[in-house]
């Protein structure tokens, strides 16, 4: 283990330290820290036994179950690389990556076995699938149990330890693949490194933090409880939830799928301390009509990252659940954040995204990629630090294009302030040109969250003969509060120059539509306009 990377370092230190701890909930299944760890160091031999060797691909197909940390950890031990796949695709769409990443092993879950059995011939580098909780006929599939056992038996297993491996730290670990928001999703190749930067970086904001309010951060930090309920497959979750978690001691509870009610009675239950993962989960708990059945105090942050958010937010979160507010920048190709916001800094600044976590450097280019632009002035940012992934898996062309003297291109457009707040104005490719003139739709989106009652909303493109495009806005409003599109209409002209205001608006009756990673479709909503369905 001298040469061992951090990643695994913390599994076998850090965790074992914490033995009678719980690591995972789910439903009754409570999983300990010494388990997981006997469940872990047992697959990571069974693996070696099936020649999965270093740099080999081991995918995995799942919900947030138990088992997911396990073959996580143990895939990665012995220097196999690890790709978690989007539990939401449909079987065409995992067997696409399955053949992208050349997987040769695949762990799947009940449901996601049905979804791919008949896919399984047509990756011609799949060796082998193994089934967890299966659901019907295995079809020649094997069972995880078979390897393992279940969860509830992990704790019985035999101390066998990690079997002997020769990973360092810049060896490849996973392929997260990115959301797909703006075209087919890329696999991000990241390495040991680029994920313990995360735990050093959220240690670091909360200790600076409490440095400013002149308190010293304790040495040892308490035991903490997150409802995780954002998925596994994505860094979010993985990155920057699991693994700063779990370096610090602290319990993870799963939920089969998100129910806002069943949230809070979990919060109750297990004195939950964290929660979050996209915005929109925290805006379903403060406009649950029965909040002031179940008991929350335990609540300190809700955080998110991933997707702009509503300002008001912000203020409700801490007002409402007396919790800090968090928010995060970052891309599946920086392995989860690069700016991190939360508490004063936050409710004071409730447009930013923070400022860079200790090992990064942010930077604001023009369009180009030609030169560094003045603070203040929208440009393309881009980002440095140990973080950020080699590549794309298979893609050179996009690798040479995004990644450039070890800064990634994000596409995304943003300013920085004077005192380095990130700004994220809008995605590049959502930038809504009208007649020549830029709009960016974070600017409108945070005018239309300030009238009362919206509670969700998006600003589009819609095409325009002579003007190129013109902004539309689709809103969904909170129970019971009314607004017509003229009230909104002026209120975006009282507030901003004439050629933003939405030149239509769409009412949504329900949270509008987003992807796995609580991404709105803006695809999508721009469809609704085309095709003249606007209602
Ligand atoms: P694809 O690259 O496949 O089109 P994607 O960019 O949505 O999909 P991710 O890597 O999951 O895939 O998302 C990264 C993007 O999410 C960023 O480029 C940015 O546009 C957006 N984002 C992340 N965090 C924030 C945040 N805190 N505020 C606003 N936008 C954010
Ligand atoms: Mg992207």
């Amino acid at each position: 283990w001298k040469n061992a990377p951090p990643t695994l370092r913390i599994l076998t230190q850090l965790v074992r330290a914490y033995g009678p701890r719980e690591f995972t909930i789910y439903d009754d299944e409570r999983v300990t820290y010494e388990a997981n760890y006997r469940a872990v160091s047992h697959l990571a031999h069974r693996l070696r036994e099936m020649g999965v060797g270093k740099g080999d691909r081991v995918a995995l197909a799942m919900r947030n179950l138990p088992e997911w940390p396990v073959i996580y950890f143990a895939t990665v031990s012995i220097g196999a690389i690890i790709v978690p796949l989007n539990a939401w695709w449909t079987g065409g769409e995992l067997e696409y990556a399955l053949n992208d990443s050349g997987a040769k092993l695949l762990f799947v879950d009940g449901e996601r076995h049905e979804r791919l059995k008949t896919c399984y011939d047509k990756i011609p580098a799949l060796e082998r699938a193994i089934v967890s909780r299966a659901r019907g006929d295995l079809d020649g599939a094997a069972l995880l149990d078979a390897l393992i056992g279940t969860p509830g038996s992990w704790a019985a297993l035999d101390d066998i330890g990690l079997p002997e491996a020769d990973v360092l730290p810049d060896d490849d670990a996973t392929i997260f693949y990115t959301s797909g928001t703006t075209g087919s999703p890329k696999g991000a190749l990241g390495t040991h490194r680029n994920f313990v930067t995360n735990i050093m970086s959220s240690g670091y904001t909360a200790a600076r933090a409490m440095l400013r309010r002149g308190e010293i951060p304790p040495e040892a930090p308490e035991h903490k409880t997150m409802l995780l309920v954002i998925p596994l497959f994505h860094v979010t979750a993985c990155s920057a939830a699991m693994m700063t978690l779990v370096a610090a001691g602290g319990t993870m509870i799963f939920m089969r799928r998100w129910e806002p009610e069943l949230a809070m009675e979990i919060i109750q239950r297990e004195k939950v301390n964290m929660t979050g993962g996209v915005p929109t989960i925290a805006w379903q708990l403060i406009e649950h009509p029965n909040r002031a059945n179940y008991d929350l105090s335990s609540l300190e942050s809700i955080a998110y990252g991933g997707a702009p958010s509503a300002p008001e937010l912000v203020k409700r979160i801490y007002e409402e659940f007396g919790a800090l507010p968090g928010n995060g920048w970052g891309m599946t190709e920086t392995t989860a954040t690069v700016t991190q916001h939360s508490g004063e800094d936050y409710l004071a600044r409730p447009s930013s995204a923070g400022i860079p976590v200790a090992a990064a450097d942010i930077k604001v280019m023009d369009v180009e990629g030609r030169q560094d632009l003045p603070i203040g002035e929208v440009g393309e940012l881009w980002a440095r630090g140990p973080m950020i992934v080699k590549g794309y898996w298979n893609k050179p062309e996009a690798t040479a294009e995004t990644f450039v003297n070890g800064w990634v291109r994000t596409g995304d457009l943003a300013r920085i302030d004077e005192e380095g707040f990130l700004y994220v104005v809008d995605r590049a490719k959502d930038i809504i040109i009208r007649g020549g003139e830029n709009i960016y739709s974070s600017e409108v989106e945070d005018v239309l969250y300030a009238y009362p009652g919206v509670m969700d909303c998006a600003l589009v493109g819609v095409p325009h003969k002579t003007l190129g495009e013109e902004p539309a806005a689709v809103v969904h409003l909170a129970p019971g509060a009314s607004a017509s599109e003229s009230d909104l209409q002026d209120w975006v002209r009282h507030r901003l120059a004439g050629f933003k205001v939405p030149v239509k608006v769409l009412f949504a009756p329900e949270t509008l539509p987003r992807n796995a990673n609580g991404k709105i479709l803006k695809k999508d909503l721009k469809a609704l306009f085309v095709s003249d369905e606007v209602g």
